[in-house]
């Protein structure tokens, strides 16, 4: 066994290969509990700390700054604003897709949160960092339990 130490920091290490990036999230407690209020009542749900004063959405179970397990859940508003967006030109797979998307940061109204989700209704000129939006749903028959039960937001 060698112990070579590198202890040139400005020395980089090279590897040759390819890195996964792919993952699955797995929601847990609090998403499953998350993504059936989204599918079956149309509603953001939150957990918030009191001690903290931290509203998680998406929802956690535990805070992460003080560990205290999270049982209060509160309904957040579907309405937030950009944070930040980008215009995507390739899906997960790296294949092109038919039209860009636009992608935003939105950080969900009375909350310490937000979702990442497209924004539709308005095109790269005329969307703006600070901009109020609202999630709109897609049709209560067409929901899944996940994250596209919410078809985009747009500008209210
Ligand atoms: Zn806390």
């Amino acid at each position: 066994m060698s112990f070579d130490k590198n202890i040139n920091p400005m020395k980089l290490h090279h590897l040759v290969g390819d890195m996964e990036a792919d993952y699955i999230y797995t929601p847990g407690v609090a998403g499953d509990k998350f993504f059936k209020a989204l599918r079956d009542e149309g509603k953001l749900l939150a957990t918030s700390c009191e001690t903290c004063k931290i509203t998680y959405l998406p929802p956690r179970m535990y805070c992460e700054r003080c560990f205290s397990e999270l049982d209060k859940w509160i309904e957040a508003e579907s309405s937030g604003v950009v944070d930040s967006f980008t215009l995507v030109h390739e899906d997960r797979d790296g294949k092109k897709l038919p039209e860009p998307v636009l992608v935003a940061f939105i950080r969900i109204d009375n909350t310490d949160g937000g979702l990442i989700h497209k924004l539709g209704g308005v095109d790269l000129d005329a969307a703006k960092i600070g901009m109020t939006v609202k999630a709109v749903l897609k049709d209560k028959s067409k929901r899944t339990g996940g994250l596209t039960d919410i078809d985009h937001f747009a500008p209210e």
